[in-house]
């Protein structure tokens, strides 16, 4: 059984966790705009501590003043506008990495069609395209065809500006700018500019996940399905370990179960065969925390080892 090296919080969403409690703990109950982290559990700690995630529409429909905590996502400009009308009291838990990617896109993109390659309904995507005043286009690498599978026309003028949601997987970020720069070939661009705001962290991780994949014959990926990097990493290892051969899980609990779903659907002669022979990879989303790896690896060792 092998993992890809520090798996565990990143630095953005720990120390948004950080910051929220002592926040809660000095100035009482925080909500935070979502979740701070795509992870139940989290959540559910978060809630022991004071701190609850809540909609803008709540924040809307109740009294003003109330203790406001922007998520390591971030948020668009209009969403501080609005907090700051309300007379609310904001603890900004912006990741910096996320905040350098709002200012790539309002400092660096003026006058640019802004693209940005991500999920558009995603929180930290909402934010950057606040922040870039309504970018041109938002969406992945299937958005850019026609249902034809043509090239979509996007309609850009003659300086177009690409960045990317952070935790997006390199690879697919080059092969949506290459397409973009086919489709905006044909239209009347004179000058592209590409900003590379994957966050490192995620980056590695997918690297390294997409590595172990080829030296295993399963891959756990553990974190929630709400995670947007829990999912990518998923992606990345399939190639490596086979689609069929990819589970995500989100704890220790899980793991007997996924495994016996797995070995019925891929028709195994006997369960012991697979628990003596087959070689496991365990990776994790960035909102995961340590000590729920830490479970999923003494759970998976009591089966195979
Ligand atoms: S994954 Fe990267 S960008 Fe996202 S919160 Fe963590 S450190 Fe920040």
């Amino acid at each position: 059984m092998k993992t890809p090296g520090k798996l565990g919080y990143c630095f953005g969403v720990s120390q948004a966790i950080e910051k929220a409690v002592a926040f809660a703990e000095e100035n009482g109950p925080l909500n935070s705009l979502g979740p701070l982290a795509h992870n139940e559990d989290v959540v559910a700690y978060l809630r022991e501590h004071r701190v609850t995630p809540i909609t803008m529409e709540e924040v809307l429909s109740t009294a003003v003043g109330m203790n406001v905590g922007i998520t390591a996502h971030g948020a668009p400009p209009e969403t501080y506008d609005t907090l700051k009308e309300r007379g609310c009291q904001v603890l900004d838990c912006t990741c910096p990495i996320v905040r350098k990617a709002q200012a790539v896109v309002s400092q660096l993109m003026d006058g640019f069609d802004v693209v940005i390659f991500g999920d558009p309904d995603h929180q930290e995507v909402l934010g950057l395209n606040g922040w870039a005043g309504g970018a041109k286009f938002v969406g992945t690498f299937n958005d850019l065809f026609t249902a034809g599978q043509g090239y979509k026309r996007l309609g850009l003028g003659k300086r177009v500006g690409v960045i990317s949601q952070t935790t997006q997987i390199p690879p697919l970020f080059v092969d949506f700018v290459t397409t973009v720069a086919h489709i905006i070939e044909r239209e009347r661009f004179q000058e592209l500019r590409v900003f590379n705001t994957i966050c490192p962290i995620v980056a590695a991780r997918a690297r390294k996940t997409n590595e172990l994949a080829k030296r295993v014959d399963l891959m756990l990926v553990v974190g929630s399905l709400e995670s947007a990097n829990t999912a990518n990493l998923a992606t990345v290892a399939k190639p490596g370990a086979g689609a069929d051969n990819v589970l995500i899980i989100q704890n220790a609990d899980q793991v007997t179960a996924a495994l016996g779903n797995w070995y019925a659907e891929a028709g195994f002669p006997s369960r012991e065969a697979v628990e003596t022979s087959f070689r496991i990879g365990i990776t994790a989303g960035t909102s995961t925390p340590i000590k729920t790896v830490n479970e999923v690896v003494a759970q998976v060792k009591e089966i195979f080892e």
